[in-house]
Parts: C-alpha cells; structure tokens; sequence
C-alpha cells in the first residue's frame, strides 16, 4: 500500500509533545500555543499568528473578523476546496466566482475586474496546489476599487510569490496544518495579519467572544477554535524543519517530472514553474485527457493499492449552494474541466525514492493502457 499522503515527524515532535505531559500543560492555555504563533509569524514575516483548530475555522475567523457589511460580494476562485465559500456564507456575504487558468490551476486573475460591482468588499485569494496566484493583479485591483484581501495560503506554507512568502500578501491570511501540509499539527490552523485590530477581533472570535474583564457575558457570538498546547508543540518542532520540507517536496515534485516525462502529451504534468515563482508541489496533479481516462487510471492504480485522490470540485456545482440558490446558471468551463479530469498520486513527505518510482511505473502502464 502506499498512501496518497504520508507525513514526516522526523524532528523534536516527540520530545516537545513530552515536555506538555511532563508540565501538563495540555490546553490551549500551554506556552507552545504563543511560541508557535510567533516563530510562524515571524518565519512568514506577519506581526501577529492567532493559532486556531484548523484552516476551516481559521478562514471563518478570518472573515468574521473584517466584518464587512451583511451581503457584501466577495470574488474567490470557483476551484477550491469548500472552506473559504462555506466561512463566507456562514458570515452572509455572497461569494463571486472566477474562472481558472489551464496551467497553473490558479483563479484567473484576469477576469476578476468585470465581475467587480459596488458591493464587492474582498478579494478571497486561494492558492491552488503549490503556484501561487499572481499576486501583483490582485494587489492593484484591491487598490484600485479599495478592497481586502483575505489569503488562503493552506497550501503554500513557505511559497513565495516574485520574493515575498505567500501568507504576508493578505490584510488577513490564513494556513491550515493538516498532516497533508508541508508542516502538520494533526489538525490545526493560523491566522496571520499586522493589523491590531485585527489581531484583537481573531482572539476574540477563537475563544467564544468572552469579554475582557466581565466574564460569561458576550456582546458577540464566536467560537472555540482555540489549538490546544499538543498541536502547538507539534508546530514548533515541524517549523523548525519547514524549509528541510519544502525541499523534500520539490525533490519528490522533480522526481515525478523526470519519470513522467515520456507521457507529457497523454496527460498533462503540474508546471515545474512560472514567471513569478517555482512549485512546491503541496501535491503531485496530473490532468487526464478526459473523465473517462481518469477513471481508468485511478481504477488501475487503486488495484496496484495507490493511493490517489481526484481535484476539487467547483463550488458554483456544489448541490449545498445550488440548494440555497447560490450560481444558479453559472458555467467555468476551465474549472470543471480540471475537476473532471484532475488526480493526483501519493507525493506526501514521508514517501520514499523507491515508491516514487514504484508509482510512476505503474501510473505509465495505466496511462498507455488507457488510450
Ligand atoms: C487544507 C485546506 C483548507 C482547510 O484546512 P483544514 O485544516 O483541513 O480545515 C483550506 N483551504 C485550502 C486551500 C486547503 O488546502
């Protein structure tokens, strides 16, 4: 068997998880939860990290906390995994859909100007597999009509976009460490910004809006999205191992280019690299030719026990959406194409040389097979 993802817990994990038993500080109470939050901030050149359960609840956080007026339209990629549409629904703002580009998986940037109106308050950024998107777009056009960014960099920890690391773009953005992220907490998020303000409504919003000084009286719903001393004490020793990771994921990325070359053409391979920035594989995507190939492809990987995983799929096809009326008519042909035709193969930290191998071979088998 080899999983689609496998983490790496090859550094001070254990040790820091034993000092939190050894002290039991266990809650989020515990003084790995600040220490995270600062050396992620400061890694990501943010002022402030405001560490929380996981990437969901740090998106819903996130949007909560810029309080934008009730129906305000907010543009964000249509192919994304469901967080950030779900936190914008849940804080009754409306989330405007752009199209992708075919090679780089990201939010084409150059359709999001026709689809401002004057109640578009945010531009909803989501970094799709391990290219960011073209941030330079993004920041003139937040200039330009005066909105927020909101940056989901779930998926490029330690990515940067012309220099500057992904993460320090947004007025807030946001990472999840899920196992499948270049660094883990088991599940586990942060919040980055340099606003005070800012920082003050995210703390306020993890931790059930208690108020300062009178306690279990509250002006405001929020949540307990509080990450717990455990999780935090994972992610200061994965932190310390970030760059050593993100290596290990282009090496793993460069392997897969170089054996999978011979089938360029049959499918289509990630892009190694763009203008602006080198991928850093947070998976390994491939697009078939069509559904139906993919189909074949996974069935005959799972058979050899590959793990695979198909991509996202649109949010304006989502039945959740589609059942509150939400892009009714709606069609991003480029997007719901790579949903259709989009996998990818086990690439996780923890993979070995031999498995890369193991997979590409059989990935080529199936791909000629298929045609
Ligand atoms: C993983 C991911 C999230 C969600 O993070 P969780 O910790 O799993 O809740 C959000 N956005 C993107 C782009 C992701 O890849």
């Amino acid at each position: 068997m080899i999983p689609v993802n496998t983490p790496l817990l090859s550094g001070n994990e254990a040790k820091y998880l034993q000092e939190c038993i050894d002290t039991s500080w266990i809650s989020s109470e515990g003084p790995f939860v600040k220490r995270f939050e600062k050396e992620f901030a400061a890694y990501n050149n943010r002022k402030y990290g405001i560490a929380v359960s996981n990437g969901s609840a740090a998106l819903d956080v996130a949007v909560r906390a810029l309080d934008l007026p009730e129906g305000s339209e907010v543009i964000m990629p249509t192919f994304t995994i469901i967080s950030p549409a779900a936190s914008l629904v849940y804080s009754k703002l409306k989330p405007v859909l752009i199209d992708s580009k075919p090679d780089t998986w990201n939010m084409d940037v150059d359709q999001i100007e026709s689809k401002i109106t004057d109640k578009t308050k945010a531009i909803l950024v989501v970094h799709i597999y391990g290219l960011p998107v073209e941030m330079d777009k993004i920041l003139e056009l937040a200039k330009k009509y005066d909105l927020k960014i909101i940056e989901d960099a779930a998926e490029m920890h330690g990515q940067e976009y012309k220099g500057q690391r992904c993460g320090s773009f947004g007025d807030i953005s946001i990472f999840s460490f899920y196992p499948n992220k270049h660094i883990t907490t088991g599940e586990g998020g942060m919040i980055l910004t340099d606003d005070d303000h800012l920082l003050e409504r995210c703390q306020s919003l993890r931790n059930l809006c208690f108020k300062k000084g009178v306690r279990y009286v509250h002006e405001e719903l929020g949540w307990n999205y509080r990450m717990t001393n455990l999780q935090a004490a994972l992610g200061v020793a994965q932190l310390e191992k970030i760059d050593t990771h993100i290596e290990k994921k282009r090496v793993i990325g460069n392997a897969y280019n170089e054996y999978l070359k011979g089938v360029q053409g049959q499918v289509q391979l990630p892009l190694a690299q763009t203008d602006y920035a080198e991928n850093i594989y947070w998976v390994y995507g491939l697009i078939a030719q069509s559904q139906e190939q993919r189909t074949y492809i996974l069935d005959a990987l799972g058979k050899q026990k590959i793990g695979t995983r198909t991509f996202f799929w649109c949010m304006h096809e989502q039945p959740v959406f589609k059942k509150m009326g939400l892009f009714e008519g709606e069609t991003y042909p480029v997007a719901e194409s790579l949903a259709r035709r989009g996998f990818y193969i086990p690439a996780g930290l923890g993979i070995h040389n031999d498995e890369i191998k193991i997979v590409s071979n059989s990935l080529i088998k199936a791909i000629n097979e298929s045609l």
